[in-house]
């Protein structure tokens, strides 16, 4: 099927993979062959984020572009509201289309520059996640997704909030929803319990990155604006002097959530790849649907 909403609720978990579009040719290059390396795994699905700005939009299209037309791959594009008119996102939304990509996730995107600031909303632009994803429906025969928090956004004043704004989102369309990378299964199956007991219905995938070294620690409490669990910190802390040790604890870590995520029923894991191909294969060969193959 060419998409994702199908796949999502079949016999078996989807699992995915995540890029970011590339900046230069040495980017590039590395994408390819995080791309190539990965595709034997027949991942569900593979998505391309969509850049804050500049050039790096045009590399989004073009990416996943190329992964519809070269690849065996099914892509996912992302699509952010930051600094776009609805007319330009109506036009992004077109180039999608007639580049053969049916799967968007829809997401608002943060401020440029700082992403804790201010969030402007373009003169004609969009305010929420909510009105991309109608936007998105209208626009054609589009599968959508859209972003969950297992901590909450960190601009939702409180969990309650949070949730009621998530379950608005999915009922504007969304087939489904991916969350933020998180480290502890107990938030993600909080997530879960609370959006369901708010009557929502939408199947959410897990966004999985395994840490690889002390640096991912730090960046993925900035890039995900949740704190890393104090506890897995500390075991990490511990041998933060052994490149070799931290980066094995952080595969067999990741490993454990998605095993227990699995064991939970979780519809499908998403793996952040950061372009790079080892890290995720080897937490891959560690679940059941790497044992298959
Ligand atoms: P929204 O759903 O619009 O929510 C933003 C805030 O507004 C929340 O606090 C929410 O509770 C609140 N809110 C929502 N509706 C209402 C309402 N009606 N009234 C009052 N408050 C409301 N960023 C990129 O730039 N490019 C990407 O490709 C990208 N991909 C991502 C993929 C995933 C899986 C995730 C989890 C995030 C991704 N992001 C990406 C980051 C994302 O853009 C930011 O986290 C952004 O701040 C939130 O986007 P959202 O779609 O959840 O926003």
């Amino acid at each position: 099927p060419a998409s994702v909403g199908e796949l999502i609720g079949g016999r078996e978990p989807t699992f995915s993979f995540e890029f970011f579009p590339p900046r230069d040719e040495q980017q590039e290059r590395q994408l390819w062959q995080a791309i190539r390396e990965l595709e034997p795994l027949h991942p569900s699905f593979v998505s391309i984020t969509y850049g804050a700005g500049g050039s790096t939009r045009d590399n989004t299209v073009a990416a996943t572009e190329r992964v519809a037309t070269e690849t065996t791959l099914l892509p996912m594009a992302h699509l952010t509201a930051v600094s776009h008119s609805v007319a330009e996102l109506r036009n992004v939304i077109g180039r999608f289309a007639g580049a053969g990509i049916r799967n968007v996730l829809a997401v608002r995107g943060d401020p440029p520059g700082d992403p804790q600031g201010e969030w402007v909303r373009h003169p004609q632009g969009v305010l929420y996640a909510e009105d991309l994803v109608r936007l998105v429906k209208e626009a054609g025969d589009f599968c959508v997704g859209v972003a969950a928090f297992p901590y909450k956004h960190p601009r939702s004043p409180s969990v309650e909030a949070d949730t009621e704004h998530f379950v608005r989102k999915c009922r504007a369309g969304a087939d489904f929803a991916i969350t933020q990378m998180f480290f502890d299964a107990d938030d993600y199956l909080r997530l879960r319990d609370r959006v369901a007991e708010a009557g929502g219905r939408t199947p959410i995938l897990a966004g999985i990155m395994p840490v690889t070294s002390m640096r991912t620690i730090e960046r993925a409490a900035v890039l995900s604006g949740a704190p890393f669990p104090p506890a897995l910190a500390a075991q990490f802390e511990r041998i933060s002097d052994d490149p070799v040790a931290v980066r094995r604890l952080g595969i067999e870590q990741a490993s454990l959530l998605c095993e227990r995520l699995l064991a939970e029923g979780v519809p499908g894991i998403h793996f952040i790849t950061l372009n790079r191909s080892t890290a995720t294969r080897e937490v891959w060969q560690n679940l059941p649907m790497g044992v298959r193959i």
